[in-house]
């Protein structure tokens, strides 16, 4: 029988990836979009993904969670929250992502970036921009990992 993994632990990893916008904070206190502590800096790179996860899973799962050995916990985490900052690598606005900081604090993108940006805020959603971003999020990472799920629940179903 498939292990059940908790709803917590789902809730957990959606939380790692929308934690590294955060970082949007920083604007409020005058923090540069273009430093490594300002926007899809730091909180965006595989350092932060690593340590975030390490962080949970030390202070509060040592023993793991139902289904779940703390390696494996550590690395449903990790891979939630470095999506984040893989995901914005495909989009086509704004500065690059930070993704190796603290190590090298250059932005990078990915070469094939068909995801639209989105704004700030969120009256912006409501506009015709909005509708578009939405269309393309819907259509780059919503049905692919719909999709994937899909296969993914039927693969351990057999
Ligand atoms: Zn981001």
């Amino acid at each position: 029988m498939p292990t059940v993994i908790s709803r917590s632990v789902w809730a957990l990893g959606a939380l790692c990836a929308a934690l590294p916008d955060a970082d949007v904070l920083g604007f409020r206190l005058g923090i540069p979009y273009g430093s490594v502590w300002g926007h899809r800096g730091f909180t965006h790179s595989i350092v932060f993904a690593a340590a975030l996860a390490g962080l949970i899973v030390l202070l509060g799962f040592r023993q793991g969670a139902p289904g779940l050995t703390p390696g494996r916990l550590w690395l449903f985490l990790f891979l939630a929250t470095v999506s984040h900052g893989l995901l914005d690598m495909l989009t086509h606005g704004g500065l690059g992502v930070a993704l190796l900081a603290p190590f090298d604090n250059r932005r990078f993108f990915f070469p094939f970036r068909p995801i639209e940006v989105a704004s700030f805020g969120a009256s912006w959603l409501l506009t015709r921009r909005g509708a578009a971003v939405l269309a393309s999020e819907l259509r780059w990472v919503w049905v692919p990992s719909a999709v994937l799920a899909a296969v993914a629940m039927l693969v351990r179903r057999a």
